[in-house]
């Protein structure tokens, strides 16, 4: 029964092209690598699929204090934090993350988690549960969804940036617990919250307002401090979540915010609680990450990367104009995830296939993770790229187009 049930949706899957796969890298995340064809050959591919925005997660300096911190911590923590699992890395890790938040959360303190999802799970059931009301951008990433649902409080989603809508929802709220909830810089389609009005709406409506900044943290603000930093926003009413494995290059999470929010984290936070504590050569090859991140070559990093952005966008527009019957739009993005939304996921996979057979590895994005019609090649960007690999991209973009031609 359950096998026949399996099939039958794998089916379901095939006809409407919504099948995933992995593929296996025979090399280290960077922009160039080795991955492994179907037939077990690896063939070589000019990645724009990865979260790696600062190209860390293979930087030397991360990778000897990795091996470093495995000498002196060893391979594992052996517990969760609350039991014996808590090294003196961790603590220290926490200590600079709450310092480089400080600026825009008020004397934050900070908390390490082993991934996002599990800091947004255990931010939305430890402080959006029962009484608590839970209003949250539609385009909000899986892990929040996830975790709104599973908060026993009542989650109301608002169409993407319709502020207007969300204040409707907020005075009509009579629960006196309000959690508003968004993705910093949305993970499909790069463009940013309008976080200034949202902590207006928060501050009017007596709301706590919860950051996901996954992919703003080390890429935008000074020090790459995220996107509060971006806007320089500053409030006690702030509760930021930062991930440590993209821009970061390593793994992990963290929340930063008000003492008595993390306090609550440590005492209530299931999905903090009962797992083991990251490995502290982790926590150490993070601090060597945040080191770099934050000082000179993070800010050369972050330079180079507005270059191939504003690049990358510039060649975009010039083929989308030249053909736009191909009905390729460009989402407006500033960050370095450059959605290009083609359509049909047919033809996203299509194109994205085109694209590996040259060489170039760009995901194709599809329902559900996206909205019906909207699949989309998610091109990311690293700072370890050059501007060639941009004109490789686009070169190749151009072939495929369907009044393209090899020398655009
Ligand atoms: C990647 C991501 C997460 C999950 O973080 P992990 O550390 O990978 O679990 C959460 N929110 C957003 C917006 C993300 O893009």
């Amino acid at each position: 029964m359950l096998l026949q049930h399996l099939t039958r949706q794998r089916l379901e899957r095939e006809a409407s092209a919504r099948v995933r796969r992995r593929r296996v890298a025979d090399t280290p995340c960077g922009p160039r690598q080795l991955i492994g064809g179907d037939e077990g050959s690896a063939h070589a591919v000019l990645n724009f699929a990865s979260n790696d925005y600062l190209g860390l997660a293979n930087h030397p300096t991360v990778v000897a204090a990795l091996a470093e911190g495995a000498r002196r911590w060893g391979a594992g923590s052996g517990a969760s934090h609350l039991v014996s699992g808590h090294s003196r890395a961790h603590a220290v890790l926490e200590g600079e993350l709450a310092s480089l938040l400080a600026p825009w959360v008020p004397d934050a303190h900070a908390l390490l988690f082993c991934s996002g999802y599990m800091a947004n799970l255990a931010l939305l059931t430890t402080l959006g549960g029962g009484e608590a009301a839970i209003f949250a951008d539609k385009l909000n990433h899986a892990s929040l969804i996830d975790a709104g649902l599973l908060a026993d409080g009542r989650m109301r989603r608002y169409p993407h940036g319709r502020l207007d809508l969300l204040e409707a929802m907020l005075n009509e709220c009579s629960q006196p617990l309000r959690l508003i909830v968004t993705d910093a810089v949305f993970s499909m389609d790069g463009d940013l919250a309008d976080l200034p009005a949202l902590l207006a709406l928060a501050e009017r409506h007596d709301a706590w307002l919860i950051i996901d900044d996954a992919h703003g943290f080390g890429v935008l603000g000074t020090h790459g401090a995220g996107t509060l930093a971006h806007y320089d926003l500053r409030s006690e009413r702030l509760i930021y979540m930062g991930t440590l494995g993209k821009a970061a290059g390593v793994a992990g999470a963290f929340v930063a915010a008000h003492p008595a929010v993390i306090d609550a984290l440590v005492q209530g936070g299931r999905s903090y609680i009962y797992t083991t504590a990251m490995p502290p050569a982790l926590a150490h090859a993070l601090s060597a990450s945040l080191a770099l991140m934050t000082g000179e070559e993070g800010a050369a990093r972050r330079r180079q990367l507005a270059t191939l952005i504003a690049a990358l966008r510039d060649r975009l527009s010039g083929l989308i104009a030249r053909d736009p019957a191909s009905g390729w739009q460009l989402g407006i993005s500033a960050t370095p995830i450059q959605p290009l939304i083609v359509g049909d996921n047919t033809a996203a996979l299509a194109l994205a296939a085109t694209l590996e057979a040259a060489g170039l590895w760009v995901p194709a994005i599809r329902p559900p993770t996206v909205p019906v019609n909207t699949a989309r090649l998610r091109i990311t960007l690293s700072a370890a790229h050059t501007l060639d690999d941009v004109e490789r991209l686009i070169d190749a973009l151009a072939a495929c187009q369907p009044g393209g031609n090899h020398h655009a």
